[in-house]
């Protein structure tokens, strides 16, 4: 198992491990298991891309749904794992840089895990059959049960009634007149019954996934481009990415410009000792964070001129360090410029 922060402390015993994702189904999936007498832990993976908000205050997260929703969870940090799974998803990317069905796979996996790990006979979802286009359709689902190791143990609360016998509903252990039959994209059915639980507040479904952003996609893209097969990206670097402007200098560097100081703060934040830190030595500008090649410093310097005041003038003085290493040189403005 690849290495991964773990929060929070499981609930003795539990008989289920429930995927936790912080929206209203996952939360109705859970509670309608309660209300069967089953003990359900929640479980919620975490990773650069989604869930991200919760990194730092993971333990008042864990806190905050136990209060608002008597929902025992864990959070899982499975950054590592996911940025090596994105060089090359067996079954794809979506529109933008999104693996979902790897994704999905990647998280009822380490649910089954941890469920065979805790003694848990099954694993929960809030998926609800037709909901998504792609990763919620009847054949992908059969496709993520067996591909993770689960048919037979990967129970949709919402969805169950349309779908084939579980084994905890075969054994009695979970009734299967108490689950539901919702499909399709429309809510209602969803928002009725959280009123029927006395479930007032929920939050919005979980803040949505960067991968799925062109934007963001798109400049993750590029240097998962350069990197081949021979390692991946980062994590530092995929969180910059979420900042600043982007430059791609080919081959295998990339720039990231401070828009303003708050960025230029959190990217000297996030900078290590193997990126060019770079700046205007003589009059306050932007930060650049150059990844890559020192021999790519003086196209670099030229991108954080122009987001300066210094673009019009004829020679501008650039700081940089580089780990313990520092220097200045000249910028000189291009007589096209
Ligand atoms: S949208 Fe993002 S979080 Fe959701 S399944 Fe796809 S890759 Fe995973």
């Amino acid at each position: 198992m690849k290495q991964e922060a773990f929060f929070g402390r499981p609930i003795p015993h539990p008989q289920a491990v429930a995927l936790f994702s912080r929206g209203l189904d996952s939360i109705l999936a859970v509670k309608i298991l309660q209300r069967q007498g089953i003990a359900v832990q929640g479980i919620l993976f975490m990773t650069p891309f989604f869930n991200a908000g919760i990194r730092e205050r993971e333990n008042d997260f864990i806190t905050a749904v136990n209060r608002d929703y008597d929902i025992p969870l864990c959070v899982v940090d499975i950054s590592e794992e996911f940025l090596e799974l994105l060089q090359a998803p067996a079954h794809g990317y979506g529109k933008n840089f999104n693996p979902c069905i790897d994704c999905k796979l990647l998280m009822v996996r380490k649910a089954r895990d941890y469920a065979a790990q805790w003694g848990a006979a099954f694993i929960v979802t809030g998926e609800v059959l037709g909901q998504r286009p792609f990763s919620q359709r009847r054949d992908t689902m059969r496709i993520i049960e067996r591909d993770s190791g689960t048919t037979g143990i990967l129970l949709r609360p919402l969805s169950a009634r349309l779908l084939p016998e579980t084994i905890p509903e075969q054994e009695g252990l979970v009734k299967r007149e108490e689950l539901f039959d919702f499909s399709g994209r429309g809510r209602k059915p969803q928002m009725e019954l959280a009123a029927r639980l006395g479930i007032s507040s929920f939050p919005s479904p979980a803040g949505g996934c960067l991968l799925t952003d062109p934007a963001y996609a798109r400049r993750l893209k590029t240097i998962y481009a350069d990197c081949r097969d021979s390692h991946h990206p980062a994590l530092r670097e995929v969180e910059m990415l979420k900042y600043g402007r982007f430059y791609h200098l080919p081959p295998a560097s990339f720039l990231i410009v401070g828009r303003k100081q708050a960025e230029n703060k959190r990217l000297l934040q996030l900078a290590g000792d193997e990126d060019v830190i770079m700046r205007l030595a003589a009059m306050p500008g932007p930060i650049g964070i150059l990844c890559g090649t020192e021999d790519k410093m003086k196209t670099a310097a030229a991108r954080v001129v122009q987001h300066s005041k210094g673009k019009n003038l004829d020679e501008v003085l650039i700081s940089w360090s580089r780990g313990s290493r520092s220097g200045t040189f000249k910028h000189v403005r291009s007589k096209d410029s």
